[in-house]
């Protein structure tokens, strides 16, 4: 069945506005809107129908009657007016899109007014139609053998995308726009969420004594109570808040979230180059600051408890990376025995933990948050860098990400082996640990 005999047989039953009809025969041809296709051939039926009549063929004029009413195709009241006939009423409203093709000029305005407090270099139009519309449109296709169509949500989403973009001069994106526009036609809304932005760097902790994650008071869920001193939390402060705090002020964002490549324990330093991590900054309103005068606000209201440094903009595949344990470590551990300690033994000990391969069980000190399982990790390098005391030394350990370091002193009650404790035959523990580096490239 042709073009024109398809949209013959659908006025006949459907009112369809120009975009409606046309948008059934979308990818034919090109460099055409779908409301100058359905024009075209409401036009063309218009014609042939007036030459049929012309030719003493009645009949034709039922397809004027049509084009008149469903058509919306005002040449056709015009004409079925000057030859005398009765003109039909006009259709409420079109079948397919209820009137919200000719409303997209309406939408585009309403997000241009949603959009102006945010800064964004491209953008996608969404369009949340209610399901009977869609299944409408399906039913419609099959019933009429309709090949070579488009979905409204695509006309919708195109054309409004197409007005923006003009008006801000900025592309439409597909695969990871800074902003989504959600339109609902048929409600007359339009939503705007920004993506977020992604902040990389590493940070330093300078001193003891702070967790990396706001730590929520246990015993009021973070509502105030005298135990936390009515401040919901258990540590005045963290790394997390003393990064992100900046961050959030300077993108304009509602909330930003915190991931790092592990983390030390609270009273660990990370000292070195620092650890990597990223800031996801929620629905920010800024995206492009002065990434060298943040780092230098973080590191100055963090007062030297924290530093960052090497801040830049990433992607979110970036968390992914960052985040994945695999990276090895590099610690200094302040260990002290229970009795002096030889030479020999240090280096007896050097050479055992160089290359070796321990098998840890979750430490007891965890146990309580993490389930209990074993892990392998292996110690690359094990250095004894100064003695402090006849049974007191500094070492320095490169290893695994995931291996507890202070386990590996002290040998946990027997769930880290081999342990320094049990190869040196003595009570060991940690006075001091701090982490030096993290060995992961390009982060
Ligand atoms: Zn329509
Ligand atoms: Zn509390």
């Amino acid at each position: 069945m042709d073009i024109l005999k398809k949209a013959r047989s659908m006025l006949e039953k459907y009112p369809l506005c120009d975009s409606c009809l046309g948008r059934q025969f979308a990818l034919l041809g090109y460099g055409l809107s779908n409301a100058e296709r359905g024009r075209a051939v409401k036009t063309t039926l218009f014609l042939t129908a007036h030459l049929r009549l012309k030719e003493g063929d009645e009949e034709a004029l039922k397809v004027i009657r049509d084009l008149a009413s469903n058509g919306f195709f005002e040449p056709a009241r015009a004409f079925l007016e000057k030859i005398g006939q009765e003109v039909p009423p006009r259709p409420e409203e079109c079948y397919l899109c209820c009137g919200m093709t000719v409303k997209v000029g309406e939408l585009a305005s309403k997000a241009l007014e949603a959009l102006k407090d945010y800064e964004f270099y491209n953008f996608l139009v969404g369009i949340e139609l209610p399901p009977e519309i869609e299944e409408r449109e399906d039913a419609l296709r099959a019933e009429f053998g309709i090949e070579h169509a488009e979905a409204l949500r695509n006309e919708l989403s195109r054309e409004i995308g197409k007005l923006i973009s003009k008006a801000l001069n900025v592309p439409v994106e597909y695969r990871k726009p800074d902003i989504l526009i959600l339109v609902r036609p048929s409600e007359g809304t339009v939503e705007v969420q920004p993506n977020p932005v992604f902040i990389a760097g590493r940070y330093r902790k300078l001193v003891r004594g702070i967790p990396q994650a706001k730590w929520i008071c246990t015993r009021c869920g973070g509502r105030g109570c005298p135990r936390c001193n009515w401040t919901g939390k258990l540590y005045p402060t963290s790394i997390s808040e003393l990064v992100c705090e900046p961050v959030i002020e300077a993108f304009q964002g509602e909330d930003a979230a915190f991931h790092a490549a592990g983390r030390e324990d609270i009273d660990a330093r990370m000292l070195g180059p620092g650890r990597p991590f990223v800031v996801e900054v929620k629905r920010p309103r800024k995206r492009k600051v002065d990434l060298r005068a943040l780092e230098e606000e973080i590191n100055r209201r963090a007062k030297g408890m924290v530093s960052v440094s090497g801040l830049k903009y990433v992607d979110r595949d970036f968390i992914r990376r960052v985040k994945s344990e695999k990276a090895e470590k590099i610690y200094e551990v302040v260990v002290k025995f229970d009795r002096p300690v030889s030479d020999e033994e240090l280096s007896r000990l050097e050479e055992a933990f160089s290359g070796i391969t321990i098998r840890q069980r979750t430490p007891l000190r965890v146990l309580h948050r993490r389930p209990d399982k074993t892990r392998i990790r292996s110690v690359r390098e094990l250095k004894v860098i100064k003695r402090l005391g006849p049974d007191v030394v500094r070492i320095r350990v490169r290893c695994d990400g995931g291996l507890y370091v202070k386990e590996l002193v002290t040998g946990d009650e027997g769930r880290t082996r081999p342990s320094i404790s049990e190869l040196i035959r003595a009570g060991a523990q940690v006075l001091e640990l701090d982490v030096v580096d993290v060995l992961m490239e390009g982060v």
